[in-house]
């Protein structure tokens, strides 16, 4: 067998290596604690389960559901959108059901790249904008995140003769990894930006309704006018303790939408109509199930926070998302400091080069372990794990 010489630039997913590394520890005995998947612990809501089980019987669910997506989830998006956001969505031309929002992040840039057309993608940023770029046979040109700017990008350091062959433009907030959040003024600017380089902005939201500190993350379709430039994904995944589920959407940018929504006609068919159900619920009324968790992950963050701090770690605590994004001591890698970290305290965390060469010198933990958990994690690493100045 020959595989396609695309295959060879393909590197293995990030986390199936990490996978790998910790069944190797457990299979040593080691107790590990894993702080390396941002993979909510918490069930999915008993209401939601509860609408499948009822959907799951319904003859109209047994046959191929509606390419993009049943009206009514299309319609619990909008609704959703305007108690939100205070934007208004059309739920026929401006919403798309998605199974989980990696894929529609993945078939974009299928609809938009092509050989000699640039994709801006965050550095540090989630994997799959750069794989899918790179697979779409485009050219990936990566943006620094300014830790100096909470980790919000400068526009005005993309050179000109990037942004002429630019066609897309990943962004991600709240961030993962870093945990940062963006504000609508910062939208403002990625909106004038994508605007005046003929630029479709794709905004990453799977992370909207987890921040912290009372502060809720605006949506980049808040910006007047947004819907001309920017498409944003948005997920059930992390919200609502759904991500086995596999619903997301897109919304906004109406021919973006029409584009990635004929496209996915040839590769797949849909979700399945009682997951649509199922999310309906989850989007019209389980609100409170969000509040929670921001409260949930908030405690975490500063249980980390504050040990990685008496620990002598320089550090801010993250806005949003469900990550710490700590920087490596002095002198050591992101790679060597998470095996001597597993090495020492059976704790995993992310390197940060992972995501990308502007994530060397970070490790990336995730807050989704049980409290217990992951106070024995930091218990064992304040007992044994490297400290920020090594002594
Ligand atoms: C988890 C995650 C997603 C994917 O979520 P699904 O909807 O489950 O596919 C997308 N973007 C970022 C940045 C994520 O961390």
């Amino acid at each position: 067998m020959r595989l396609a010489s695309r295959m060879q630039r393909l590197p293995p997913y990030l986390f199936a290596s990490i996978d790998r590394r910790v069944e190797q520890a457990r299979a040593a005995g080691v107790d590990v604690i894993s702080l390396g998947i941002g993979d909510p612990d918490e069930p999915t809501p008993a209401a939601v389960v509860e609408a499948l089980r009822q959907s799951a019987g319904l003859a109209e669910h047994h046959r191929y559901p509606p390419y993009q997506g049943t009206r009514a989830f299309r319609e619990a998006v909008a609704r959703f959108f305007v108690r939100r956001f205070g934007v208004a969505l059309d739920p026929d031309r401006e919403v798309l059901a998605l199974i989980g929002s990696k894929e529609g992040l993945a078939h974009l840039a299928w609809a938009v790249m092509e050989p000699g057309a640039v994709a801006i993608v965050p550095d540090p940023g989630y994997p799959v904008y750069a794989a899918a770029v790179e697979l779409a046979g485009g050219e990936v040109w990566r943006l620094r995140l300014d830790p100096d700017r909470g980790h919000l990008p400068d526009l005005d350091r993309i050179p000109s003769e990037v942004a002429a062959r630019a066609r897309l433009l990943f962004l991600n907030y709240p961030n993962n990894p870093t945990g940062a959040v963006a504000s609508l003024a910062f939208f403002e600017q990625v909106v004038a930006w994508a605007r005046a380089h003929d630029v479709l902005v794709c905004h990453d939201a799977a992370y909207s309704e987890i921040t912290f500190d009372d502060r809720p993350a605006p949506s980049i379709l808040q910006v007047p006018g947004a819907g001309d430039v920017a498409i944003e994904m948005h997920s059930l995944s992390k919200s609502f303790n759904m991500t086995g589920w596999r619903i997301g959407w897109a919304c906004g940018h109406p021919e973006a939408v029409e584009a990635l929504g004929r496209l996915k006609t040839h590769l797949d068919s849909g979700v399945f109509g009682a997951i649509q159900a199922a999310a309906v619920e989850a989007l019209d009324h389980q609100e409170e199930v969000t509040r929670r968790m921001r409260r949930l992950y908030q405690r975490r963050r500063d249980r980390v926070v504050e040990a990685l701090r008496s620990m002598g770690w320089p550090l801010e605590p993250p806005g949003g998302a469900i990550y710490v994004w700590a920087p490596v001591p002095p002198g050591w890698d992101s790679i060597g400091f998470a095996a001597t970290l597993l090495e020492r305290a059976g704790v995993v965390v992310t390197p940060g080069v992972g995501y990308g060469p502007a994530g060397e010198g970070y490790v990336r933990l995730s807050l989704t372990v049980p409290d217990d958990r992951l106070d024995e994690a930091l218990a064992r690493w304040k007992a044994s794990g490297p400290r920020y100045h090594p002594t």
